[in-house]
């Protein structure tokens, strides 16, 4: 597995990988790997003759009081990983390397980039989408490989690449949970023993407010307030959202009646944690 951290590197071994006729599958990833990431990468390696893991915390999609600082790190555990699973390069760049300090371009979404985790955190997806812009053009894959761990991200980047013409496919892939349930995250690692157990109760809510989605309600305030009642009845959860919204503009809708996500952001213990179902 080839190990680059410059982006000259990478797009010379692109330009070989072209001249072959390989195709090539891409993971955009901000490191500290887990079996999530793993399941996006097994993906990408059986779909996909050369397979580039970008490992990379993008500064830009932080706010100023978010974990940037603290944002784990392990590059030699992911490259490990990553070599095990069959990449071909892992790019790690360095932030100075993608963002000249004269760096003025961004790729923005309206509307889905306001909704749901847009509302407490701004800035974050056009600085997804940026970094995703320039990965996509830095890596020339077919396709691109995002968890639906993510829900919000996947949905803005497909509506990106559809938007603006990306000649790349966009590949969503199941959330990878803990055998308790809880969705597997890098930012797990923040929670306390206790918390860590108390942290079940989000898979808990959103289990309960499907089976009402697939048993037929169709009023999602009521699949709202159950979700809610659920994570309120824990004293360590504090909820940022819990919302319905339809699948395609990420509106918040009251009547179930077509595709639907439904997404929560909760802290537990001062540990903000997502996660959702969708029901197409
Ligand atoms: P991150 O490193 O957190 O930016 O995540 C990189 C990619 O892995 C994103 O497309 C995530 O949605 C995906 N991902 C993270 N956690 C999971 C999970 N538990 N299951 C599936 N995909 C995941």
């Amino acid at each position: 597995m080839l190990v680059a951290t410059t982006i000259k590197e990478v797009k010379e071994q692109v330009r070989q990988w072209k001249k072959e006729g390989l195709t090539i599958g891409l993971v955009p990833t901000m490191g500290y790997l887990h079996e999530g990431h793993a399941s996006l990468i097994k993906r990408a390696v059986l779909e996909n003759d050369r397979v580039i893991v970008s490992d990379f915390v993008n500064p830009i999609q932080f706010g100023p009081k978010e974990d940037l600082g603290t944002y784990p790190r392990d590059f030699d555990a992911d490259c490990k990983l990553c070599s095990d699973l069959g990449t071909d390069l892992i790019f790690h760049p360095e932030p100075s390397e993608m963002y000249a300090p004269d760096f003025h371009s961004y790729v923005g979404v309206d509307t889905l980039s306001t909704e749901l985790c847009g509302k407490s955190r701004p800035i974050h997806f056009n600085g997804v989408c940026t970094v995703v812009s320039k990965l996509f053009n830095i890596s020339e894959a077919d396709r691109a490989y995002f968890g639906q761990k993510d829900a919000q991200q996947l949905a803005i980047v497909k509506r990106m690449v559809r938007d603006l013409n990306f000649n790349i496919e966009i590949v969503g892939c199941p959330i990878i949970r803990e055998n308790d349930g809880l969705a597997k995250s890098s930012r797990n690692t923040y929670l306390s023993k206790e918390a860590r157990e108390k942290a079940t109760i989000l898979h808990k809510a959103l289990e309960k407010g499907e089976a009402m989605v697939r048993s037929g309600e169709k009023d999602a305030n009521k699949v709202v307030s159950s979700i809610s009642n659920i994570i309120e009845s824990e004293p360590l959860a504090k909820i940022d959202y819990v919302e319905v919204v339809d699948w395609n503009e990420l509106q918040k809708t009251d009547v179930i009646d077509g595709p639907i996500l439904t997404a929560v952001a909760v802290y537990i213990d001062n540990v903000r944690l997502i996660d959702n179902f969708i029901v197409e």
